[in-house]
């Protein structure tokens, strides 16, 4: 199920990313620039009563070469198009700006919930200044101070107050959801458009799409697909599109609501340290994943070029070992036609069950030919396996000390349960438990 995501808005200094840092504490996505360089955290999780909730700090998503202005109004639209509910956040020791009037403006078009926050208020004489701001349009404005904490308690009464109903997700349980992913121009757009526009895909009415426009379902071979998020990637040409970190938060949000993820790589390019980070995502998520590799219609190639090209995948990605890779042209077709019977295995393998006494047998014949290594005198017993999970397969390994379950060894048993069982495209999870 999707949560609903918090935008926070207003013109820079006034205290965006202060309160972000308030609001989802430690429980943050860290979207990196170069690594050790800076560090812009501008999505995470917050939680305030029963409610959880994506929170983005705009102001962390810079627009290269903007002008102020237009910065802060491409903000504000990024706010309108991704979130449920907007924080917009003026500074109470400067009174209103005719930048906040600018921002006031177009939020006000959009009809979106708005909870205007009048930030710096650090003491209580202060809330006298603040009545001013209710010319701004949108009610009671909130005081509060991000550095002191004050008044975040009533604010985000006012934030969830206003959530929409429920945001459960439309489809029925065996719906295939998917999604691609990747940097800006590697031909998420081109290959939807190409996917779209196979002629065995029947694109047909499921019940519960008018409810989400924005998805496109259609059926192929007997099984019912959605590709998720099908605007986010025919994009309607708004320059933050374009930005790196816009495309990762495209990415997070279509990742936590797929099944399969496409990992889409740039043929020409080559990999890039983003397309890393991109893919790691996916993967921390537990999602099924194929590797994509499009314009390979544009590389220049002999009989080694795609073998040589895998191997730099394997070498660069090496926690997606389990990924099939898919060598493709959203331009000329080549080979688009292996893509959907790929999404469809790897979505079966991601919701496979295995059967109890099978995996023990597989389990124990393997720990009994390879035990683990002693720790300090101490040896891991492994006494009994069982999958518990599906999506991605999560498998509970009882033994006698789950501290003595070393990186190492829990590799070794997902790499035996791989080799019995065919669960390529998915990762597995394995959770080792003290036996009672
Ligand atoms: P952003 O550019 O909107 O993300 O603003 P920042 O969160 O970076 O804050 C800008 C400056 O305002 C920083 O120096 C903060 O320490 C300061 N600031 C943030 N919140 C408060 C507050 O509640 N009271 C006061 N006095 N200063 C604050
Ligand atoms: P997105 O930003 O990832 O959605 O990328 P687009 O679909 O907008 O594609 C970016 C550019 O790559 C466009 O100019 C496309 O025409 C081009 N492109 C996309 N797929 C292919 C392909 O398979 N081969 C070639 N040669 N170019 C492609």
């Amino acid at each position: 199920m999707a949560l609903p995501t918090v935008a926070i808005v207003g013109r820079p200094n006034v205290g965006k990313s202060t309160i972000f840092n308030r609001v989802v504490g430690e429980r943050v996505s860290i979207v990196e620039d170069e690594p050790g360089v800076t560090r812009d955290r501008i999505y995470g999780t917050g939680e305030w009563l029963t409610n959880r909730f994506h929170v983005i700090d705009t102001g962390g998503i810079d627009i290269s070469d903007a002008p102020f202005l237009d910065e802060i109004r491409q903000q504000a639209e990024i706010a309108i198009e991704e979130a449920d509910v907007i924080i917009f956040i003026v500074n109470g020791r400067e009174g209103v700006t005719s930048a906040d009037e600018e921002v006031a403006k177009i939020l006000f078009r959009s009809k979106k919930p708005v909870v205007l926050a009048v930030n710096k208020v650090d003491n209580p004489e202060m809330r006298a200044d603040i009545y001013e701001f209710y010319s701004l349009g949108f009610g009671e404005p909130y005081p509060i101070s991000g550095s002191h904490g004050l008044g975040l308690g009533d604010m985000l009464d006012e934030v969830v107050h206003k959530f929409p109903e429920s945001k459960g997700e439309p489809y029925e349980e065996d719906v295939v959801k998917f999604s691609l992913i990747g940097r800006p121009n590697v031909g998420k757009s081109s290959l939807v458009n190409a996917l779209l526009g196979e002629e065995r895909v029947i694109v047909s009415p499921v019940a519960g799409t008018t409810r989400d426009a924005i998805d496109s379902v259609y059926r192929y071979d007997g099984q019912d697909y959605v590709i998720i998020d099908t605007a986010g990637m025919r994009k309607k040409g708004k320059v933050y599109e374009k930005t790196e970190k816009y495309s990762v938060l495209r990415a997070l949000k279509a990742i936590e609501r797929s099944d399969v993820v496409l990992v889409v790589l740039d043929g020409e390019e080559g990999i890039r340290e983003q397309d890393k980070r991109i893919a790691g995502y996916a993967h921390d998520a537990g999602r099924a994943i194929i590797i994509v590799v499009n314009k390979w219609d544009a590389v220049e190639k002999d009989d080694k070029t795609m073998r040589k090209f895998e191997q730099e995948i394997r070498d660069q990605f090496q926690f997606l070992d389990y990924a099939p890779i898919v060598f493709l042209s959203a331009k000329t077709r080549q080979r688009l036609g292996t893509l959907l019977p790929a999404i469809h295995m790897v979505s079966e393998n991601h919701s496979m069950r295995v059967q109890s006494s099978i995996l023990n047998e597989v389990i124990l014949d393997a720990v009994s030919m390879n035990p683990a290594p002693s720790d300090k005198g101490r040896k891991l017993k492994v006494y009994y396996a069982t999958q518990v999970a599906v999506k991605p397969p999560t498998f509970v390994v009882f033994v006698n000390d789950p501290e003595l379950m070393h990186f190492s060894y829990e590799r070794f048993l997902q790499n035996t349960i791989r080799q019995a069982f065919t669960f390529e495209g998915t990762p597995l999870k394995i959770i080792a438990r003290k036996r009672k």
